[in-house]
């Protein structure tokens, strides 16, 4: 079963084990599958605004399971598909709780983490490192009164925060007491509380429901215990070698550590050396005799492209409902008229809508056209006068898939597709 879709934990999984840093090696397998069409999701306990350093370095991530599945945020959409909160009765008993202890706790809220000004004295950090740490205080939101800001919030997440001091058992027997509410702790001494039932695993169900993706079509990768359910859910589980022991019981695979580049590794293993990335190609290019003559524009480069991607040949112009032989086409103003100046342009929008849903199907996000054609076209085409003559321009369907956000490639640059994909 092909991969569809891959989600990652950070800490201890994509990140590098400085907290901060995504490595070239992660980086460009991560990229490599995003440009095979393969969704590629981040799945954190952290806050949405904790975040915004890790998605500048892999800008290509397309959706964020943030808050351990409370929310689910749609980059290219970018709005929040998905939403779990704790219902404000719970929010309201655990605040009470945790406001009578000298303890430090953080509500998470519209993707931001919220502290209050006076339990900040409270705040212990034993793990982390300084630089990462200056960055995840910086982007805290300080309130004078976090009991009224659970009031107005819809609340994703209540973290108590590497808290180790002397009411810590008492403090947990508390929490632990109150029902529809579920806990992890992740790292040490942290004690992390969510809706009953949310969770990494049930984020990632409903968004492959949404995307109609089957369990065997993910890949998931996890070091802790709040990652085990999402591990359990793909049919790709796998747990870093630093993963906990029941992560690693709950997954069906093991790569390396994250300092090992573990994501990268299974990666090539599952994904490059499985399966060819999707191809959208002119048939013509193939020897399909399609073009306007009854010919073709068979090249041995373009040929010799299947023994790196699985190919998905289109002739727009077919498509589009024209024989073969036709009368050729050159594009005017945008319209695709004739030497005798017939209108075409109904016949090659067609062929190109139904170009764009074929690539759409097969998850193509690259395709190699036939350079200069009225549909094929991308960057230069003739210029309507039937004389040879060039001029910028896009044919019909190259101008829709690329709008559509497709990579188009004309044969005299298949070498640059390659260079591309590092084959
Ligand atoms: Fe080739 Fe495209 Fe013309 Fe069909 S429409 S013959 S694929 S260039």
């Amino acid at each position: 079963m092909a991969i569809k879709l891959i989600a990652m934990d950070l800490d201890g999984t994509l990140m590098a084990p400085d907290h901060i840093t995504v490595t070239d090696k992660t980086k460009a397998a991560l990229e490599k599958a995003h440009n095979m069409g393969i969704k590629t999701v981040i799945a954190t306990g952290r806050t949405l605004s904790v975040i915004k350093d890790v998605l500048k370095q892999v800008p290509f991530i397309d959706y964020v399971i943030y808050s351990n599945g409370a929310v689910v945020y749609d980059r290219c959409k970018g709005e929040n598909i998905y939403t779990n909160y704790i219902p404000s009765d719970i929010v309201e008993n655990v605040v009470d709780i945790l406001e009578s202890y000298p303890v430090y706790y953080e509500l998470y809220a519209n993707g931001a983490s919220n502290t209050q000004e006076s339990k900040a004295a409270f705040f212990k950090n034993k793990d982390l490192p300084p630089e990462f740490l200056d960055f995840y205080m910086q982007s805290l939101i300080n309130h004078d009164n976090l009991s009224e800001f659970a009031k107005n919030n819809d609340i994703e997440k209540i973290n108590l925060f590497y808290f180790d001091g002397e009411y810590y058992e008492e403090i947990k027997d508390k929490l632990f007491a109150i029902e529809k509410i579920d806990r992890t702790s992740p790292v040490s001494g942290d004690i992390e509380m969510t809706y009953k039932g949310v969770n990494k695993g049930v984020a990632l169900d409903n968004m492959c429901k949404e995307l109609c993706f089957t369990p065997d079509e993910v890949m998931s990768f996890g070091d802790a215990d709040n990652d085990i359910e999402m591990l359990q859910f793909a049919g790709y589980g796998i747990a870093m070698g630093n993963a906990s022991d029941d992560c690693k019981a709950a997954a069906k695979y093991e790569t390396l550590s994250n300092g090992e580049d573990g994501i990268a590794a299974a990666i090539e293993k599952f994904i490059f050396n499985a399966f060819k990335p999707k191809l959208l190609i002119s048939a013509c290019l193939l020897g399909e005799n399609c073009k306007y003559n009854g010919g073709n524009n068979y090249t041995e480069e373009a040929a010799g492209l299947k023994d790196w991607f699985e190919l998905i040949p289109i002739c727009p112009e077919c498509f589009g409902g024209l024989s073969i032989p036709r009368v050729p086409n050159e594009i005017v103003c945008g319209r695709a008229i004739s030497k005798e100046g017939k209108d075409f342009t109904a016949e090659y929008e067609d062929g190109a809508e139904k170009t764009l849903y074929i690539a759409n199907e097969n998850n193509c996000c690259y395709a190699v056209l036939k350079e200069r054609s009225p549909s094929c076209g991308f960057g230069k085409i003739y210029d309507g006068t039937f004389s040879g003559t060039l001029v910028d321009g896009n044919g019909i369907t190259a101008d829709l898939l690329d709008k559509n956000g497709i990579r188009i490639f004309g044969e005299s640059r298949i070498e640059k597709l390659l260079d591309e994909f590092d084959f």
